[in-house]
Parts: structure tokens; C-alpha cells; sequence
């Protein structure tokens, strides 16, 4: 593919706060971004030209949305992987990425089979599994539903072997994954942006805290000690993202433990944890995507200033907008979401030093 000049359409599947992000730095490069998503207010499709309403499953829908844009990207993983293919080689990244990272269980056995390291895990799909799986592994154990799970929804602990049951139940009694609990002493995030032929680029890695399994904050630089990781943790997600032939931002998320980076999870998108670039980093992690998908050249990644640290509104904090706008040196998101559920991501805040 060559460069896709300015002018040009980029279809986003998913009108969510990552989809209006990459439209607002598509729009700076000079495109169009057309939106698909079954919703009827999508806030992503508040920023951009065009948007589709229809269903993610519609394969119908999604290629007459091809035909009508010159790339087409997704900005989340819960899509049906089949009706995609009806986007051909328009997509990126391709249905690959998002086979894989969809389904906890082939997300695992491919992170291991690139080398990487992950918690000891078995899949599961009834008591007598998860009983199974606690003989094998120990304790604590976290069950974990292999499809449709994020931000610590599809989740148990089982802490002693009395909770077992209980933990299967509120999982929902589906196919899942029981994973060994690590033992981390801070949770981290590497975002590698590829392009087709194979160049890539690296952030700085955030140093990620967690609350409620959400995320909460993200911080650059990040601690010595996930600093002392880092060069393993970038190996094993550029493993990754070439064993998948990704194009555009993957991100990898890892527990910095006492035996080294363990990967929890891959996302192959834009991430949470790297929304500090769009002010931190002399390039974003959305222009980024943009350029990838684009075949652009990379944009720098390096640090505007010596680091930054973003806070995610959650809920209700996103009311406390009038205080957040009347600090001068903040930089402050809102998605346009309307009403504040709890757990739901509103906004978020970036202070650049
Ligand atoms: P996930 O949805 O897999 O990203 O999990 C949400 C959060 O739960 C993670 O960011 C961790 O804080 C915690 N968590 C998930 N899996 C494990 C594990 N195997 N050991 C320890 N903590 C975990």
C-alpha cells in the first residue's frame, strides 16, 4: 500500500472515547473518519464525518462501509470476527489481532508459544474443572471468562477452596480460563505501534495502578523496577505483534514480577494506559495508529517534557469538570458519553511535567 493521502476516509469500527480519539488525530492529518456502530449516539461519531448504524454482525453493513472508506480499523476487540472479513485486506489491523486477543484462552496459548511468559493457567469449563485447576495451580486463583470480559467484568477470586463454587457462579458457568494469582509488585503496559513492513515503534512504558480492576492512573517514566523489565517486555510484544502480522498500535500488559515481565493480557488497539501521549509524547499513540494504518512514516515517540501522569474519570468524577478546567496546566477529556453510570470511563485528565 502507499501513503493514503489527506482527504482520504478511514472507517472505525466502534464509536466509543478510543474511536473519537483517533478521529480527532485523524482529522489533524487532513482525513475523514466514518464511524460504524450499533449505538445511536456513539460519542466517537460526534467528531467525525460520516457514521453507520447498524450491527457489528451485519456483514452485509460492514461491506458496504468498506466499500464506502479507504482503510478500515477497529477500536475495540468484542466484535464477531467472521462478518469483519467482509472488509478484505482494507482492514487494519486484520481479524488475526482480533481472534486472538478476543478469547482469553488462544490469547494465552499464542503469548506463550511467542515465548512469552504467562501465569500458570488451565481452561475450564465446569465446577469439577475449576476444582481441578485449584489442585493443580494452588491459591489464590483468578476465574476468568475466555470471551467478553474487560475492566475486571467476567472475574473471580477464589481465595480458599470453599470459594470455588461461589467464584464459578458469579462467572456465569461458561467457558473460562483459571489463572494462578501472581504475586507483582506493579502493573505496567507496553504500546507498540507496527507497520506492514515490520518497522516499529515503542513509548515509554506507563506504570499502571488499578482500582476495582479499572484503571486508574497512569505514570511516565514508570519505577526502576519495571524499568529493569522493560527490554524483555519490549521483546515479547514486538514478538507478538509480528507473530500476528499486526498493523497499527498493539498494547501488551504485563505484571512486573520478582521472575520477570508476565504478560496479563493484549489488546490489540489503542490503550488507556497510553492516552498521556497525546500530550506527554511528541507523537500519540492515536496519530500513531493513524500513520500505520495510513502508511505514513512513524511519528517520534519520544517525551514532550520529563513525563506525565493521566487519571481517568470515572463515573460521576467526570461532574467535577468545573474544578478540573480552572487548573491551568491540566489537560482535560471529556468523552461526551452524557450520563455518568459508576464504572463507566468519562473522561480523563493528563498533567505533563
Ligand atoms: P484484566 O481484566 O485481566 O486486565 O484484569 C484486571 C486486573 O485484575 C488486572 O489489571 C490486575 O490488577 C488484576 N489481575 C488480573 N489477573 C491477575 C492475576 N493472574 N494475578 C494478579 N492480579 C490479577
Amino acid at each position: 500500500m502507499t501513503a493514503l493521502p489527506p482527504g482520504s476516509t478511514i472507517g472505525i469500527i466502534g464509536g466509543g472515547q478510543l474511536g473519537r480519539m483517533l478521529s480527532v488525530a485523524a482529522a489533524q492529518l487532513g482525513y475523514k473518519c466514518h464511524i460504524f456502530d450499533p449505538h445511536e449516539d456513539p460519542c466517537a461519531a460526534q467528531v467525525a464525518g460520516g457514521f453507520t448504524r447498524a450491527e457489528f454482525g451485519d456483514a452485509t453493513a460492514v461491506e458496504t462501509f468498506a466499500q464506502a472508506v479507504d482503510v478500515v480499523t477497529y477500536e475495540f476487540e468484542n466484535l464477531p470476527v467472521h462478518p469483519l472479513k467482509a472488509a478484505g485486506d482494507k482492514l487494519r489491523p486484520g481479524t488475526r489481532s482480533l481472534a486472538v486477543a478476543q478469547d482469553r484462552a488462544v490469547e494465552k496459548q499464542f503469548i506463550e508459544d511467542c515465548g512469552g511468559r504467562v501465569a500458570p493457567w488451565r481452561t475450564v469449563d465446569s465446577l469439577d474443572d475449576v476444582r481441578g485447576a485449584v489442585a493443580e495451580l494452588g491459591l489464590p486463583i483468578v476465574l476468568k471468562t475466555r470471551r467478553y470480559g474487560y475492566d475486571g467484568k467476567g472475574q473471580a477470586w477464589i481465595r480458599s477452596e470453599d470459594e470455588a463454587e461461589g467464584a464459578w457462579n458469579a462467572i456465569g458457568d461458561g467457558p473460562s480460563i483459571a489463572e494462578a494469582g501472581v504475586d507483582f509488585s506493579a502493573e505496567f503496559s507496553v504500546i507498540v505501534a507496527r507497520w506492514a513492513d515490520g518497522r516499529h515503534t515503542f513509548w515509554d512504558s506507563a506504570e499502571n495502578e488499578h482500582r476495582d480492576g479499572i484503571l486508574r492512573r497512569s505514570t511516565v517514566p514508570c519505577g526502576e523496577l519495571v524499568a529493569g523489565q522493560l527490554a524483555e517486555a519490549r521483546k515479547a510484544a514486538i514478538g507478538i505483534a509480528e507473530a500476528l502480522g499486526h498493523v497499527g498500535v498493539l498494547t501488551v500488559e504485563f505484571f512486573a514480577s520478582g521472575d520477570g515481565p508476565v504478560v496479563n493480557e493484549i489488546a490489540p488497539r489503542v490503550h488507556n494506559s497510553g492516552h498521556w501521549t497525546i500530550e506527554g509524547a511528541v507523537t500519540s499513540q492515536f496519530e500513531q495508529h493513524i500513520r500505520a494504518i495510513c502508511d505514513l512514516p512513524p511519528g517520534s515517540t519520544e517525551l514532550v517534557g520529563e513525563g506525565a501522569v493521566m487519571d481517568n474519570l470515572i463515573g460521576d468524577d467526570v461532574d467535577r469538570w468545573p474544578a478540573l478546567v480552572a487548573e491551568p496546566d491540566l489537560h482535560v477529556h471529556i468523552y461526551g458519553k452524557g450520563e455518568g453510570r459508576p464504572g463507566r470511563k468519562m473522561g480523563h485528565v493528563t498533567r505533563v511535567r
